[in-house]
């Protein structure tokens, strides 16, 4: 149960006093639903109004506060042109402009021939200086009223700056004196603040220093926000670990046969992940490893191998996949492969409905059934198994803890291998999983060909549709990728849909769509028409980014590439370059491209090395949305920045060890108080694995 002293930060932000109901809504949606949100949403900048130039240096772009005399009123005139007053000190005229402003109002408060203090965003506009609507206008004497310096907020539209800022204000009133849960030396060495003295400093800062990222109050802040995160995981995996594993060692029996099956031989490092894997399975600990390997890298055999380890033993084991597409593809190789060893695989998605699911479920449940592979369908409370030992999770980032846990339920002592084409920063893994062992895939199977990469302007998109018809004189086959560009899966989907009536215009039957929008059965006849002839060119939208492999597939087009981040055009590009033919990439940029963009763009150009473009990625992001943490379920952090708190880190990890190690019950005093803290950072779900007594 959550502490008593935390309730005030756990109500509705929208109950802060000064909040309507409309402004309520805005700041929910940008901070967060509970007042806790709002002390998260810290600044992202700083308005000093202490800079006081005379006009004639008050520079284009800064905010300033400037004193002058009011010279006269000049209304706009009824039309489109703003109202605009005039006023100068012995170095110029300044210009405030007002658009549909109430003219007795401004009267009132700009007399003519008074002097006023103005504060606000200096503009040189055609040769004048201006402010257009100043934040502050006061009488010299009230000049202290004016705040120095204040915080800027993450806006959304809709939303006064001042507002946002007084629910914060409000929120930081409500924010108790908690008990220390950081290790005194550790604070006392860093010179930190306390909880509620760090928060006072990030949202009240006199010094641009004092919302760095490196300043003590928010390394405070990023330290107590990862020390949660940290020890949540470690009293998850203590908890694991309670669990007594199996050890699985297969004969070889199934494993030879399939290898035998096998169109080629494996290369060294899928041996190596593989001795690794058994290595662990063989382990009576439960095993938790995450097998990386880029895009083509080969990764299924390696889950297939490994399940038949266990199938071996007379167990059973599934592989998840995180789409329908990626499901049925695994099944078609492990299918293949699995028959050749005389195993039963079957499929289990959520179009498999009635009675022939009712059949298969019973067939897994008396262990007929070696093999399951799947989507989400698998987690379904009446999926039952036999003896499941082992669980593949493929794209593993796209599932949540939640079902990860939900799926080693369903076994006794599961060992969970997770798959991931991204190359997850270790400092990405660390806050998800903990310590996690991790086996690699490097290089990609021999005879494979390089993929050659362009960036296109869009305006040249004509020349592409020749250079595409060169290409299907011979034998290409292409994917033609356009990106979700709108909130709005309609409005993308028009976008494709026309992309495809215009190819189809061009090149006739041989063009194909798909789309998430789709039914089952039709996005399987356009891939697999595409597989195996008939469609050459396939128009996508972003659902083949995915794991697809259709290997002589050797063009890939992406349409608004300057819209993708590096990962995600780095999985796309991977669709290509399968099979033993060059290929190409061709990456169509709608001008003017912003630096990012353009940097984005010349390191595609560059390199099809994964790690090195995850690493670039890092760096192009800093301390952003690291590999799309937000949409693939890895934890979100909202104070810590991996780019720059990396080694805050690893201190709350090495913290959060010694404090299971030497107080698992977290009984202390300083126990005490870290189970405030995993309440606060709302890990309400890790309390409940603190060992009792
Ligand atoms: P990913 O790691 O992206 O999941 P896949 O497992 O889909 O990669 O493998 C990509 C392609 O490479 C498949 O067509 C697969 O049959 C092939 N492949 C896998 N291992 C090897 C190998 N050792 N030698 C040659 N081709 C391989
Ligand atoms: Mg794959």
């Amino acid at each position: 149960m959550r502490p008593e002293i935390l309730f005030p930060l756990f109500a509705p932000s929208t109950s802060l006093p000064g909040l309507g109901p409309r402004f309520g809504k805005l700041v929910e949606k940008i901070a967060g639903p509970q007042v806790v949100d709002l002390l998260w949403h810290l600044p992202s900048g700083l308005i000093d109004r202490r800079f006081a130039p005379k006009v004639a240096e008050a520079p284009d772009g800064v905010t300033a506060t400037l004193t002058v005399r009011v010279d006269a009123h000049l209304p706009g005139g009824g039309g489109r042109r703003p109202y605009r007053v005039r006023c100068s000190d012995t170095t110029g005229f300044l210009h405030l402009v007002f658009f549909h402003p109430r003219v007795d109002w401004l009267q009132r408060l700009l007399p003519v021939g008074t002097v006023r203090v103005v504060s606000g965003r200096v503009e040189h506009f055609n040769n004048e200086v201006q402010i257009t609507h100043p934040d502050h206008i006061v009488d010299p004497g009230e000049e202290g009223a004016l705040p120095p310096v204040e915080p800027v907020y993450p806006m959304t539209a809709g939303l006064p700056s001042k507002t946002l800022r007084r629910a914060v204000a409000a929120a930081l009133d409500k924010a108790p004196d908690l008990p220390e849960w950081a290790d005194a030396p550790l604070k006392a060495r860093e010179a930190w603040p306390g909880w509620r003295e760090a928060l006072r400093r990030v949202h009240n800062p006199e010094t641009p220093e004092e919302i760095d990222p490196e300043s003590p109050a928010r390394r405070r802040l990023a330290y107590d926000e990862l020390l949660a995160n940290q020890l949540a995981i470690a009293l998850v995996r203590a908890q694991m670990k309670r669990q007594t594993g199996r050890s699985i060692r297969g004969d070889d029996r199934l494993r030879d046969k399939a290898i035998a099956a096998l169109p080629f031989q494996l290369t060294p490092s899928q041996r190596e992940a593989l001795a690794e894997i058994y290595a662990d399975m063989a382990s009576p600990q439960r095993m938790l490893r995450l097998l990386q390997g880029d895009v083509g890298s080969g990764k299924t055999v390696v889950a297939l191998l490994a399940m038949l380890n266990a199938v071996e033993t007379g167990a059973q084991a599934a592989l998840m996949a995180p789409t329908e597409i990626l499901a049925r593809q695994h099944f078609a190789t492990i299918g293949r492969l699995a028959a050749a060893a005389g195993v039963e695989a079957a499929l289990l998605t959520g179009r498999e409905k009635g009675k022939a699911r009712a059949e298969l479920l019973a067939r897994l449940a008396s262990g007929e059934i070696n093999i399951l592979v799947g989507t989400h369908a698998v987690f379904q409370d009446d999926v039952v198994f036999g003896d499941l030992a082992f669980a593949v999770i493929d794209e593993q980032h796209r599932f949540g803890v939640e079902q990860r846990m939900a799926l080693s339920r369903k076994g006794r002592g599961v060992d969970t291998l997770v798959m991931t084409a991204t190359p997850i920063p270790r400092t990405l893994t660390l806050t998800a999983y903990g310590d996690l062992d991790v086996s690699r895939l490097i290089g990609k199977p021999a005879g494979r060909q390089p993929i050659t990469t362009r960036s296109v302007s869009a305006a040249r998109l004509e020349d592409v549709v020749a250079a595409i018809d060169r290409a299907l004189a011979t034998g290409a086959k292409v994917y033609w990728v356009c990106p979700l560009v709108e909130e709005s899966e309609l409005v993308d989907l028009a976008a494709a849909t026309d992309r495809y009536t215009h190819l189809a215009g061009v090149f006739g039957s041989r063009v194909g769509l798909v789309h998430g929008r789709l039914k089952g059965a039709e996005k399987d006849a356009a891939m697999a028409a595409f597989k195996e002839g008939g469609i050459d060119i396939l128009v996508a939208t972003t659902v083949i980014e995915v794991g697809v492999d259709v290997p002589d597939a050797t063009v890939m087009v992406i349409e608004h590439a300057e819209r993708f981040g590096l990962a995600q055009l780095h999985q796309l590009r991977g669709r290509i370059g399968r099979g033993d033919k060059p290929s190409t990439c061709l990456l169509i940029y709608t001008p003017p491209l912003g630096e990012t963009a353009k940097a984005r763009l010349a390191i595609m150009r560059e390199t099809e090395d994964g790690f090195r473009i995850a690493e670039e990625d890092l760096k192009l992001r800093g301390g952003g949305d690291l590999l799309g943490t937000k949409q693939s379920g890895m934890p979100e952090l909202r104070l810590a920045d991996l780019a720059v708190h990396q080694e805050i880190l690893e201190t709350a990890r090495d913290d959060a060890r010694l404090i299971l190690a030497r107080d698992p019950g977290l009984a202390s005093p300083r126990g005490q108080a870290l189970r405030t803290l995993l309440y606060l950072f709302r890990r309400d779900e890790a309390v409940r694995y603190i060992r009792s007594g």
